[in-house]
């Protein structure tokens, strides 16, 4: 079969030749149908993530069609649309017996452990493969598995009430999920921060209170709309120290900052008057787990969820057109998500 793969830290994907994988009792085989390109993956290319081997086949966002079941699994068949869960996991640790997948000691990603997406097939266990409603297009069904699963995550795990507010800090990919999220479960003010006037704009028009950071400081902007209050909530989704403790600053009393984007930087809160007096919580999100997917599949079968089609664009399973897409994402500034949907040759 045909795939793209890394084969050199630092050097552009390439096209290869490989088997079709053969699936084991517990396995499906599917027939990919979609695969989105993800800002990690430019990472994997660059060398800023680390891989434990090459070459290595890309892609962790990825939905398709079941082509080939393991004797094992009783609940699929041949035929099924399905979408991906990424993490592979034991089933068996301590944290896997908790559902909390993401800590399992031998936890698996696929397009970053073992081989990915960009391929016309892919093997996974039977459990990561969750069904797709036909309402759903394959290439949402693939962008859905990675920043709106972590959004949805993100919102879970600051624990979001109807008719609470919430802050977003960031509307990249992964706040255009979290502000339709946030809306899905009834969050009346939804607040987003940003210093890009076309997101500011794109935030304002889905129904958010757009924040520019570049007018004054985001922290006085939210408590003066919230009459001192604060929110209940706040995502931060950037990845700057600066942001995170803002997220901090502009919580309510019992409020939660729950923190997504990734970054070594030390971020320092005066204790007493930031956390302790308002009882307020910093929480880390890491992921997404297997059981939060099937109401993020009802999300955006209900249309909560959604991608306009002017926010996909889509490439062949080519390594050119793949590389062009991830030298993009380097230095993206819209919502514009790239998918791999690769042509049938036969
Ligand atoms: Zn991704
Ligand atoms: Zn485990």
């Amino acid at each position: 079969m045909r795939a793209v793969q890394l084969t050199e830290i630092g050097k552009a994907l390439a096209d290869a030749d490989v088997s079709i994988p053969r699936i084991g009792s517990s396995d499906v085989l599917i027939r990919i149908a979609a695969a989105g390109i993800c800002h990690s993956d430019a990472r994997y290319r660059a060398g800023i993530s680390k891989l434990d081997r090459l070459p290595l086949t890309l892609g962790h966002e990825v939905a398709g069609r079941v082509e080939e079941v393991g004797s094992g699994v009783t609940y699929l068949s041949a035929g099924d649309r399905v979408c991906v869960h990424y993490l592979i996991h034991c089933g068996n640790c301590e944290f896997c017996m908790r559902g909390l997948e993401q800590f399992c000691r031998t936890v698996q990603m696929i397009g970053k452990h073992r081989e990915g997406g960009y391929a016309e097939f892919i093997k996974v266990p039977g459990a990561n493969a969750f069904p797709l409603p036909d309402e759903i297009p394959f290439e949402v069904g693939a962008i859905m598995m990675c920043s709106s699963a972590t959004a949805l995550h993100a919102l879970n795990k600051a624990r979001l009430e109807p008719s609470e507010s919430i802050a977003i800090f960031g509307f990249g990919g992964l706040g255009f999920s979290a502000l339709q999220l946030a809306r899905a479960f009834d969050c009346v003010d939804v607040y987003v921060v940003e210093i890009n006037p076309a997101k500011l704009a794109s935030a304002a028009k889905m129904g958010a209170i757009a924040i520019d950071a570049r007018a004054a400081d985001p922290v006085e902007q939210i408590k003066e709309s919230t009459a001192g209050r604060g929110v209940d909530v706040a995502l931060e989704l950037i990845g700057s120290a600066k942001t995170m403790h803002q997220a901090v600053l502009c919580l309510a009393p019992l409020g939660r900052a729950a923190l997504v984007g990734l970054t070594t930087e030390l971020m320092s809160i005066h204790p007493y008057t930031e956390l302790i007096n308002k009882e307020a919580e910093i929480i880390g999100v890491s992921d997404h787990l297997a059981t939060e997917l099937p109401a993020l599949v009802e999300f955006a079968r209900s249309g909560k969820l959604r991608f306009p089609s002017d926010t996909l664009r889509v490439v062949d399973l080519d390594a050119t057109q793949i590389n062009a897409a991830l030298d993009a994402l380097r230095d993206s500034i819209d919502h514009v998500r790239t998918v791999i949907i690769p042509s049938s040759d036969e």
